[in-house]
């Protein structure tokens, strides 16, 4: 697995679990069912995504890969987890951030 995928991982571990501690009630480095299921199928979304390290935030992806019922189950932890992953994962956060100012792509790769 590429650096860049296991960046990624790291973010969406880091952002799944802090949603799923603060708004699930679970204890440190656990997830619940829901979340754990979710945290699966996002990390098969993204090492598939067609996109490779030119990968975008998925929320800009003009692609998006995700189920809708999905999608919306990310969008909520991004929402939450976004904004308040600076203070656990600052660096994580950062990056992150960056990412998500660069322009997104226009279409399919
Ligand atoms: S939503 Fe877009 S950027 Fe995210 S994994 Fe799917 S194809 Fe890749």
């Amino acid at each position: 697995m590429s650096d860049f995928i296991t960046k990624e991982h790291e973010t969406l571990e880091a952002m799944i679990s802090l949603y799923c501690r603060e708004c699930h009630r679970t204890p440190e480095d656990a997830l619940c069912d829901s979340c754990r299921e979710l945290f699966d199928y996002a990390k098969a979304r993204l090492e598939k995504c067609p996109y490779g390290e030119d990968k975008p935030v998925c929320s800009d992806c003009p692609v998006h890969c995700y189920k809708p019922a999905r999608r919306e189950q990310i969008r909520q932890v991004m929402r939450y987890a976004g904004p308040r992953l600076l203070r656990s994962h600052p660096l994580l956060a950062v990056r992150h951030l960056a990412r998500s100012l660069k322009k997104p792509p226009k279409g399919p790769p």
